[in-house]
């Protein structure tokens, strides 16, 4: 009997679990280990922080879905990987063996270091929907970056803050302009809605030092703050680093087409954390994370079966809906910009079917 460990309730090991009660592995014990027993959908984090969304509409129970599937589920997080033993090492020192290993962990927060003692973490991402009622109703909220993530929060937390009445004061501070890494039309779309919806943010501004009550840029601004989210883009955690695996210049666990890792057979790798060899500039997001979930499961079981792997071949191009608050949104794909109600209707639908199609597993 072989022991097949998935690391983490990413995306691509959701997909997994599912296709296990459909599709069994014979002579193979699953486990799936992950430090929380839920795993957040950061799609519907946005909708959370307006208040669309309860607590549980935005989370899947990992242990009931693995049970479900047939498979065991092991609350923690893992710390270590020793690859020549074929072990992993919990947080509070178990040891998991495994004859066949994926990660699916996600990213880190990319804090810099000489600031992590004074902001709250956001990652693993179980701690995100804590931080966002934190910050939504905090005097002076900020948030750092100008990517979806930031965008997507600092106006659903301006659009909570209306109904509730308390000042639309959230400060967006962004490096690059917004939305930067989707194009032009981004660009211009999301500016003109933050002006729209008054608000404030501040493009071209690098956060230099961040003190107890404050932010100063290099341009030499001062912004108090009573709460900061720092969503400035993913960094990788040092496990892959630390147990001497191949990954890129960041720390990523890097993986062939087939989300196998180089030299380690028994290894693959999925969604945030891990860096694609012939596709390094690939965007990190979720629509990825679950694209690369089908490829994930027919690698793993052709590789308990010997049989050849398949190839993750990225698509080109992907719809973007971003949420804007006041229950619209905005959809970018290619030339097509679209901004208002309807996207925003659209976005409902494919999170809600997302959920659906894992919470029904086990319901
Ligand atoms: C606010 C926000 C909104 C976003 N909106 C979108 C969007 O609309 N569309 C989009 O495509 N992308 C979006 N993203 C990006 C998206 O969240 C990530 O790219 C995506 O979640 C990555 O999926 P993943 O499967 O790699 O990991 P995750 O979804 O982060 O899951 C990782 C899992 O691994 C677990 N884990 C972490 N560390 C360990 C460990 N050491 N041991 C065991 N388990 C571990 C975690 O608890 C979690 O269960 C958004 C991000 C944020 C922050």
């Amino acid at each position: 009997m072989k022991t097949l460990v998935f690391v983490g309730g990413g995306h691509a090991h959701l997909h997994c679990l599912g296709q296990i009660k459909k599709d069994p592995l014979p002579d193979c014990r699953v486990v799936l280990i992950s430090p929380s027993l839920h795993q957040y959908y950061s799609g519907m984090f946005s909708g959370f922080a307006e208040g669309l969304y309860s607590i549980d509409d935005i989370r899947i129970d990992l242990r009931c879905l693995s049970e479900s599937a047939g498979a065991r589920f092991i609350m923690d997080r893992i710390v270590a990987i020793d690859p020549a033993a074929g072990q992993l090492t919990g947080a509070n020192g178990a040891i998991y063996d495994y004859d066949l290993v994926s990660f699916d962990i996600g990213s880190d927060d990319s804090i810099p270091e000489e600031m992590k003692e004074l902001l709250s973490p956001n990652k693993p991402n179980f701690l995100f929907p804590d931080r966002l009622l934190q910050l939504r109703k905090s005097a002076q909220p900020i948030i750092v970056g100008g990517g979806a993530a930031g965008v997507e929060l600092a106006f659903s937390i301006n659009a909570w803050r209306q109904e509730q009445g308390l000042p639309l004061n959230t400060i967006l501070l962004s490096s690059s302009p917004l939305l930067s890494g989707l194009g032009e039309r981004a660009i211009k779309s999301a500016e003109a809605i933050a002006y729209r919806k008054s608000l404030n943010f501040f493009t071209g501004y690098q956060v230099e030092v961040i003190d107890r009550g404050s932010v100063v840029t290099s341009e030499r601004q001062a912004f108090p703050f009573s709460d900061l989210l720092w969503a400035a883009g993913p960094a990788s955690f040092r496990l892959f680093e630390d147990a001497g695996l191949p990954t890129d210049e960041k720390g990523f666990l890097l993986v062939t087409n087939t989300l196998n890792v180089v030299g380690h057979p028994e290894i693959f790798g999925a969604g945030d954390c891990v860096t694609l060899e012939h596709y390094p500039g690939l965007p990190k997001n979720g629509v990825y994370a679950v694209r690369q979930g089908p490829v994930l499961w027919s690698n793993v079981k052709s590789r308990l079966a010997s049989e050849e792997l398949a190839s993750f071949t990225p698509q080109k191009r992907f719809t973007s809906i971003l949420s804007t608050g006041n229950g619209e949104a905005l959809l970018l794909n290619g030339g097509i910009t679209l901004h208002g109600r309807l996207p925003m209707k659209v976005k409902q639908y494919i999170d809600l079917k997302f959920m659906k199609r894992y919470k029904k597993i086990y319901e």
